[in-house]
């Protein structure tokens, strides 16, 4: 069985075989929503929001700050023992909102009590890329020495046309310094990117992977754009539906393929598509089909081009 250059025969660098390599099993978010809000919401960079933002479509129905994060732990292992999820160990997962948006002694309070307990073993923290002050990073990087922690970074776009657009509040500048100064205080950092916002189109996505691959980046998660109902940008494609590229299943395969194609194959991939309850979608050619069945839709088509993630990325010349 041919073994690809991060250690095992699939044909991109998967979450799963890097939680493996640091764990020796599969790890299990556990996602919680620690009450935190987002200097896009109280005003300080804005007051909407993002404009594709709708928290409540990803947050399981378990999760709530109207509950201890304690709870929201428990009732989350629950969750996923219901369904037969057997992982190897769980990791707290701060995914609503921005989770470094609060004095410190606030992050103490809520990071420590999850880090009690008995069964978590690390921490995986999402926030903006303006939410990572000196002194949040000094916390984070002796956090870090005690278990494991790893940030995921709300990109969205590499392009500030773009982040002005869908109202983002941060420019792409402010992406690399975060991603600095994580690297800096030896904090492993990922990003969040969306294929199909306003005014972008896939080729732009593909030159993009130039600039990513330049970046102090571990790991990479994507998502399709899901435009959900009610929120500003519904009505954005309702008026000027020709700006958005909308993907089919197919097409979004393909070009998942190609993306990887041109990828560092440092670069572990968390994350290949979106996937929420269709009763939050305004707009979706697929949104029936099932995570698993993209994946293995991705890997079929690396395997009908007998190719895999960084087959057409120079590592000399940092670019593909
Ligand atoms: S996407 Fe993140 S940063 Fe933007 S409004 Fe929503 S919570 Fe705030």
């Amino acid at each position: 069985m041919e073994c690809y250059p991060w250690g095992d025969s699939r044909r991109f660098h998967s979450h799963s075989h890097f939680m493996q390599m640091q764990f020796g099993g599969r790890m299990q978010r556990v996602a919680i929503d620690a009450g935190f809000t987002c200097p896009n919401r109280d005003g300080t960079t804005g007051t909407g929001g993002c404009t594709y933002c709708l928290n409540a479509a990803f947050n399981p129905s378990y999760c709530t700050p109207k509950k201890s994060l304690t709870q929201q732990i428990d009732d989350g292992i629950l969750f996923h023992r219901n369904r037969r999820r057997e992982p190897y160990g769980y990791l707290a997962y701060f995914q609503a909102y921005s989770n470094t948006y609060a004095p410190i002694s606030v992050l103490k309070e809520k990071f420590e009590e999850v880090l009690q307990h008995p069964e978590i073993q690390g921490l995986v923290i999402a926030t903006r890329p303006d939410c990572l002050s000196e002194e949040t990073l000094d916390y984070l990087e002796y956090l870090q020495k005690r278990t494991y922690v790893a940030i995921e970074l709300g990109v969205e776009s590499c392009r500030d046309e773009t982040l002005r657009r869908i109202r983002r509040g941060h420019d792409f500048d402010c992406v690399r310094r975060a991603l600095a100064g994580c690297r800096k205080h030896h904090l492993p950092a990922g990003a969040h990117l969306i294929f199909g916002l306003p005014g972008e189109t896939p080729a732009d996505w593909l030159a993009d992977t130039d600039t990513l691959n330049a970046l102090p980046i571990l790991h990479l998660k994507f998502h399709q754009l899901q435009i959900f109902k009610g929120t500003p940008m519904e009505h954005e494609y309702r008026e000027k539906t020709a700006d958005f590229h909308i993907f089919t299943f197919e097409e979004y395969v393909e070009f998942i393929a190609d993306f990887l194609e041109r990828l560092n194959p440092d670069i572990v991939i968390d994350r290949l598509a979106g996937e929420v309850p269709p009763r939050y979608l305004a707009v979706s050619h697929w949104h029936n089909i099932h995570y698993d069945e993209i994946v293995k839709s991705v890997e079929a088509e690396l395997e009908r081009r007998d190719s895999w993630q960084g087959k057409i990325y120079d590592k000399k010349s940092g670019h593909f």
